[in-house]
């Protein structure tokens, strides 16, 4: 990457093994989000740069995939390694173009590197299944094989964890891989394939192509492609799924969000406070299982969390990533805060009670960074926007319902199946909720359950297009295909023409 006179450095792609500079003259702008700066230019692929970066991945997929699973492992765990040794700076890579704070950008390097320590393991996932003699001297067995060029497109909120979903079962599994990152906070993925040739991945295996729309059409359409892996919003997703999917390919598609956590009566109020906190104000509400919605089981139960919740929203610690004792970062660009503001003001004008009003909050001597203070409703209900739509930002909305029931039909109602969590200390409430919800990933007095890498991550209705859930099993059944062999040996035996269906015999 080469930097400007100005400090302002221009990012390229990354394509068999080397950083490659953008050819389209078609960039956009990554800044800083706490100062408000830009910092780098980042080149927008043309349709044929990124049949480039195609190429590139399938002339390394014959090699690659038939590279030993144990010897594809050994580079994931030199990569494992590398993620271990460079936490900070990555941290510090992503903290940087997002705004979040450094402890938190750690924990997402964290949780991306445990999907790697999944993937060292796939000489055992990828064993098949063995039958003997499933008739006369005919056995059985089956194996998983790769896919081919597979891609990754990837939304902002996690640069380091979301392509880490997918590109290490990929690749264990035998594919080559492109990765298209968000183009509003880049560096994090180049970091990634930079490293990966570092643990001793061949030159082509993993790509990074930087662009917008055209890079992504090109990845959807192109016949190079077998499978399309991809996290951003709903229309997006499903724009993805519907195009990819006319062409052909293989597709997951996750998209947006509106988590609901239940407050019960009996629930532990100082725990559901501290949750709520965590869940909705982290990452400044940026994350896909951000809680953005409390459903208050009773008045009393409503008017205790208000109380609670207040002076804590009120007393955030809001600054940039790098200031201590900082809880919640920027929005991550002004556009994306010009838009949860606009929420902010729809949800007053359609009538719900604005309890904490955090659009007035400033930051000292960060004036043009994109702050927003944490804000919180009362008194929302399911018509207003503020409740139907995903802010993705410091926003908390409180519905009062007045029983468990219409709880539970406030998350069965709502387009999004991504999470939902139930706090309660009756077993029963928290059992019937577990069952009966028809949401993707679920937690009982956990207020983001995000699966851990040997689970598999993924939501339900409008949340995930597609039928597979990310890492974890359901990640290594994406990115393989099954075969099955019958055969029959000692070759000398003779069974005679046979003009009925196979049968046990
Ligand atoms: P986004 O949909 O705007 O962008 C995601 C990716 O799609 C980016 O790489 C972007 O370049 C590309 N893209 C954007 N517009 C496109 C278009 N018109 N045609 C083709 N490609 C296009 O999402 P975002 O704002 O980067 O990320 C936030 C969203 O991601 C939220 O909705 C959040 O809920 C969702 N998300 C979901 C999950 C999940 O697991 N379900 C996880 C993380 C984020």
């Amino acid at each position: 990457m080469a930097s400007t006179g100005s400090g302002v450095r221009t990012l390229h792609h990354f394509i068999d093994g080397k950083h490659v500079a953008g050819e389209s003259g078609r960039f956009g702008e990554v800044y800083d989000p706490s100062t408000g700066q830009v910092t780098a230019k980042v080149p927008f692929a043309s349709t044929q740069e990124t049949r480039r970066a195609i190429e590139s991945a399938a002339r390394a997929f014959p090699g690659w995939a038939a590279t030993p699973p144990a010897q594809r492992a050994r580079v994931m765990f030199r990569f494992r390694d590398l993620l271990d040794a460079h936490k900070s700076e990555l941290a510090r890579i992503v903290s940087a173009e997002h705004g979040k704070t450094l402890e938190d950008a750690a924990g997402s390097v964290q949780r991306g590197a445990e999907v790697v320590e999944f993937a060292c393991g796939i000489p055992q996932l990828l064993k098949g299944e063995f039958n003997e003699q499933v008739a006369s001297s005919i056995d059985s067995y089956n194996m998983r094989q790769p896919l081919g060029v597979c891609a990754g497109i990837t939304p902002f909120n996690f640069p380091a964890m979301v392509p880490m979903w997918m590109f290490p079962v990929a690749l264990a599994c035998g594919n080559t891989f492109i990765l298209k990152p968000s183009e509003k906070d880049p560096s994090c993925g180049l970091r990634l394939a930079e490293l990966l040739i570092e643990a001793g991945l061949p030159p082509g295996v993993l790509n990074v192509v930087n662009g917008d729309k055209e890079a992504v059409d090109t990845l959807l359409s192109d016949p190079g492609v077998a499978a399309v892996s991809f996290v951003g919003s709903t229309p997006i997703a499903e724009y993805v799924y519907r195009t990819a999917t006319a062409n052909g390919k293989r597709v997951q598609a996750l998209g947006g969000a509106k988590n609901h956590l239940v407050v019960m009566p009996d629930a532990d109020m100082a725990q559901v406070t501290d949750a709520l906190m965590g869940s909705a104000y982290g990452s400044a509400g940026e994350r896909c299982m951000a809680v953005s919605v409390a459903v208050a089981v009773g008045d009393q139960t409503a008017d205790t969390l208000i109380g609670r919740l207040k002076p804590r929203i009120e007393s955030l610690k809001i600054g940039a990533y790098d200031e201590d004792g900082v809880e919640m970062g920027p929005l991550v660009t002004r556009q994306h805060l010009d838009k949860v503001r606009a929420y902010v003001d729809a949800g007053v004008s359609e009538g719900a009670e604005l309890v904490v009003d955090g659009r007035g909050h400033a930051v000292a001597g960060r004036n043009d960074g994109f702050f927003l203070g944490g804000c919180l409703f009362d008194r929302v209900t399911p018509e207003m926007s503020i409740y139907k739509e995903e802010i993705f930002g410091p926003v908390l909305s409180v519905v009062r319902a007045k029983d468990y029931e219409a709880a539970l039909g406030l998350v069965n109602d709502h387009e999004f199946g991504n999470g939902a969590a139930i706090f309660t200390r009756d077993g029963d409430a928290a059992r019937d909720f577990t069952s009966r919800c028809q949401i993707g990933m679920v937690g009982v007095n956990v207020p983001i359950p995000v699966p851990t890498a040997y689970h598999s991550f993924g939501g339900w209705k409008r949340s995930l297009f597609g039928d597979h859930h990310m890492h974890g099993p359901e990640g290594v059944r994406f990115f393989t295909r099954l075969k099955t062999i019958t055969a029959r040996w000692p070759s000398g035996i003779r069974a005679g023409a046979d003009f009925v269906i196979p049968q046990l015999r």
